[in-house]
């Protein structure tokens, strides 16, 4: 029986050793050359000791090098915790700490930045880095190429794992608080592959162009994943590159797919303006992880030729709904769940299920669900219920059709005087006047109505604000108790490596500041 992906990658491997998987800056691997590689690095990890069930950080740019030592992680029995990469010191710090990572494979300037958490990280006991660190580094440390030759000469005994192990710590991106460790088994991940290539019909055919992050869900759980399952290829990028990227959408005619999140979206867009380089119609166009406007899917049907099709996930289940691949893709909306996968929408109060055309909590079940939080069941026992549901804590509503349609995080909703005021409203009415840039409101502490109404504005280039002007603008487009009780106005906002505005980081800033304005 299949256990894991790691397993139907390996048989295909044999079958087909000659077949092209993954593409990098013009190198080429066959799944042969990569299967013989990320056996390689299995018994070499087995030899220096890794046990099963030991963690091993890749904090590591898109390359071979990542999808060698996450398959060969796999194949030591061992569990991948996966960094971004932009992290610094005190995001690596409370992920290498709270993982209890083992090892950690790296590049120089990863070495480096990891060094000054030596005595935070006693679990930490050695690297393997991608290239020469200039500087001394306070752990043994093996080169990655001579762990693989050092590897391909062991004989080593090695398992598959079965679907109960624990395959992945996927750290939640912090955009409500401290990133959690979200526990995904093999099963949960053949889960998810297994739905997603059939929604969207991937096969072997298919070869997807990939510039997101490895060390997110989006581009590994869906992307790779999803290239390893069907047999397709992928062509991988280190880092996203406009540019680079609308050249080969134009150019390199056996792409089918590309993924991205809206942002990328927005630059290809300004990049084919400014140069007239159009992309060529690929099969299948997918968004993610962030909200996608009606305005940017309209101009990408237009340039691309193509409707992209907008999917929600996240680290803890990978995917929650998708568009259709065949049949509408309404904007504005993610879609329903995949096949073998449920989702519905709960008042937040009451928990109990809610009719289409309502705003509550979605809620999710199903095997492609996590296993609850590393080290943290509070948190577990808090985001699922006695039937299994997990609240995926994004508040949204379900159309009579059964399209999904999010409207901001459960944590943001704000109960003003004993009003729901979901913030993203008030920001889409507030990004309509001409002197706003960009927008982020939430509710801060407020001792007459429980919490009060504040909207963060950065201005737009040459445009003069007035808060109670745009106090004035809310209150002829929304309910009365909406309007903001205080604007605060900002240069920018503070995002993540996603894009994604982190409102606990603004929370924390204004309630340190004093009263501004309205
Ligand atoms: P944390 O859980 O630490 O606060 P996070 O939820 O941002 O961080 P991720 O798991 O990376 O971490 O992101 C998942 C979230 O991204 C979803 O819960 C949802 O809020 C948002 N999201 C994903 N896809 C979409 C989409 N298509 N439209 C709107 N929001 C989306
Ligand atoms: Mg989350």
């Amino acid at each position: 029986m299949t256990t894991s992906l790691l397993d139907i990658f390996l048989t295909r491997a044999r079958q087909l050793p000659d077949g092209p998987v993954l593409d990098f800056e013009r190198r080429r691997f066959t799944a042969g050359q990569l299967a013989n590689d990320v056996t390689a690095f299995a018994r070499a990890l087995r030899a220096q000791g890794l046990a099963p069930g030991d963690r091993v950080a890749l904090f590591l740019e898109n390359s071979p090098a990542f999808v060698i030592s996450y398959l060969g992680t796999w194949y030591a029995g061992g569990v991948v915790v996966l960094v971004n990469t932009q992290y610094r010191q005190v995001e690596l710090g409370h992920i290498l700490a709270d993982s209890g990572a083992r090892a950690c494979v790296t590049g120089a300037a990863g070495a480096a930045e990891l060094t000054p958490l030596k005595a935070q990280l006693p679990e930490l006991e050695w690297l393997v880095t991608i290239e020469p660190s200039p500087q001394a580094v306070p752990w043994p440390t093996l080169d990655f190429d001579a762990l693989l030759s050092r590897g391909a000469a062991s004989t080593a005994s090695l398992s598959l794992p079965s679907g109960e192990q624990l395959a992945v710590l996927g750290y939640t991106s912090g955009t409500t608080g401290r990133s959690k460790g979200a526990m995904m088994l093999h099963r949960n991940l053949l889960a998810n592959v297994r739905a997603v290539t059939e929604a969207w019909r991937w096969t072997r055919e298919d070869r997807l162009l990939l510039a997101l992050p490895l060390f997110h869900t989006h581009g590994l759980m869906v992307g790779l994943h999803g290239t390893l399952y069907s047999g397709g290829t992928v062509d991988l990028r280190r880092r996203f590159d406009a540019a680079e990227v609308l050249a080969a959408l134009s150019q390199d005619t056996s792409l089918t797919m590309f993924f991205g999140v809206p942002t990328m979206y927005g630059r290809l867009l300004e990049e084919s303006r400014r140069t007239g380089v159009r992309p060529r119609a690929l099969r299948l166009l997918v968004s993610g992880s962030a909200p996608l406007s009606a305005q940017l899917f309209q101009e990408v049907a237009e340039t691309f030729g193509q409707r992209i099709l907008e999917r929600y996930g996240m680290t803890e289940t990978i995917m929650n709904t998708t568009n259709p691949y065949e049949g509408e893709r309404r904007p504005g909306t993610v879609g329903m769940p995949y096949p073998g996968q449920e989702a519905r929408v709960v008042d937040v109060r009451t928990r109990q299920p809610l009719p289409p055309g309502e705003t509550g909590e979605i809620e999710v079940r199903g095997p492609h669900v996590f296993a609850g939080y590393w080290r943290r069941p509070d948190a577990t026992s808090e985001s699922f219920d006695a039937e299994g549901w997990f609240r995926t804590g994004d508040l949204g509503e379900r159309d009579a059709d059964g399209y999904f349609r999010i409207t901001g995080r459960a944590r943001e909703l704000i109960i003003s005087g004993g009003f729901n005021v979901y913030p993203r409203e008030v920001e889409e009415v507030l990004a309509l006047h001409p002197a706003v840039a960009e927008v982020a409101v939430l509710g801060l502490p407020d001792p007459d109505f429980g919490e009060q109404v504040v909207a963060v504005v950065v201005p737009a280039a040459g445009q003069n604000a007035e808060p109670s002007a745009l106090v004035e603008f809310c209150k002829e487009r929304l309910a009365s108790f909406k309007k903001p009780r205080r604007v605060v106005f900002v240069d920018a906002l503070p995002r993540n490596a996603l894009g994604k505005v982190q409102k606990h980081v603004l929370r924390e800033r204004l309630l340190g500041s004093g009263p501004t304005a309205a």
